[in-house]
């Protein structure tokens, strides 16, 4: 039954959900597994040219977010109110600053849920005077309405990370209602939607992962990703553990085959075997990250550019 779906994916035919769910299920390490790799692989080569893409994210503040996610290290409930910061709008310009010469190609602005929706604005203004013609911004930070993401676009953004996560509402404080609400927005103020399946964990069914990936076709997005879940210590789902990187890679070879996005197919963290299962994007990241304790990802988790350059040549993507 595999081998049918795995015929109809390696003809670029559309897959079905029932399609996806076969796919899924093929065993880890199986010669099934392998070509799903190779044609999810070959697929993704083909349509980005063979060219692997960095995005860079800066963590704008570190505060307990109320948001209260269970696998965050910035949640209510795992953020030590004394390791409080922002960053100022001087700290932001000398990261754009770097990381554009650097060689990223798009830039990444995240906040908590509870940081100033005026204050991102300003600073979403400044980045955009400092970015090369047609780099695009991209914002990753809490609900909004489509009156804001209108805002967002005026302010220079031209997309916005947002997600329905896998166990939202019930690992997070949000409503799953309010984050489709605000997926809603960010395609009627015409910005680019980015999407992934995320925080993907041992928990999380074939069902709910086949959700995300069919809701990404659905909007649709050119823009893809998968991001398995890490146990960052402290938080309330570290003790639930993650899954493999051989999962993730799957998973990866998958969504890529479903939604086929046409400007990138990522992967979080980056990862080398994804980048050989239909993946082609991975972020450097500076200052806070969600899946690191260290208040500058630069020194813990979070990858530079040059070695996200140097993976995505290990991978044989161009740059
Ligand atoms: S993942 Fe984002 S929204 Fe959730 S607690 Fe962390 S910073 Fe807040």
């Amino acid at each position: 039954m595999a081998e049918t779906v795995l015929n109809k994916a390696e003809s670029g035919e559309i897959l079905s959900r029932e399609d996806a769910r076969q796919l899924l299920g093929i065993p880890n390490g199986s010669e099934a597994y392998y070509r799903l790799l190779g044609i999810a692989n070959r697929d993704a080569r083909k349509r980005f040219s063979g060219r692997g893409s960095i995005f860079a994210q800066i963590g704008m503040d570190a505060a307990p977010c109320p948001a209260n996610c269970a696998f965050c290290s910035l949640a209510e409930d795992a953020f030590d109110p004394k390791n409080q910061f922002a960053l100022s709008l001087d700290d932001v310009t000398k990261m754009v600053d770097q990381l554009v010469p650097a060689g990223v190609d798009e830039i990444f602005l995240m906040t908590t849920a509870g940081y100033s929706k005026e204050e991102f604005l300003a600073y979403g203004r400044e980045v955009k005077k400092r970015l090369p013609n047609g780099m695009r911004l991209v914002a990753n930070t809490g609900d909004f309405d489509t009156a804001y993401a209108q805002r967002l676009k005026q302010a220079g953004f031209t997309g916005v990370y947002h997600i329905c996560r896998l166990g939202e509402g019930k690992d997070t404080g949000l409503d799953p209602a309010q984050r489709i609400r605000t997926l809603d927005a960010v395609k009627e103020a015409g910005l680019e939607l980015y999407y992934c399946v995320e925080p993907i964990g041992p928990e999380h069914t074939v069902d709910d992962i086949l959700q995300e990936i069919f809701r990404a076709r659905e909007y649709p997005v050119e823009v893809m990703a998968v991001m398995k879940r890490v146990c960052v210590p402290g938080t309330k789902v570290c003790s639930r553990g993650e899954i493999s990187a051989v999962e993730l890679a799957k998973i990866c070879a998958v969504t890529e085959l479903c939604v086929r996005p046409k400007r990138a197919m990522g992967v979080h963290e980056p990862d080398e075997l994804c980048l050989m299962a239909g993946a082609n994007q991975i972020y450097a990241e500076v200052s806070v990250n969600p899946r690191d304790r260290s208040l500058q990802t630069e020194r813990g988790r979070g990858a530079s550019v040059a070695r996200t350059e140097q993976m995505l040549r290990n991978a044989e993507w161009a740059r």
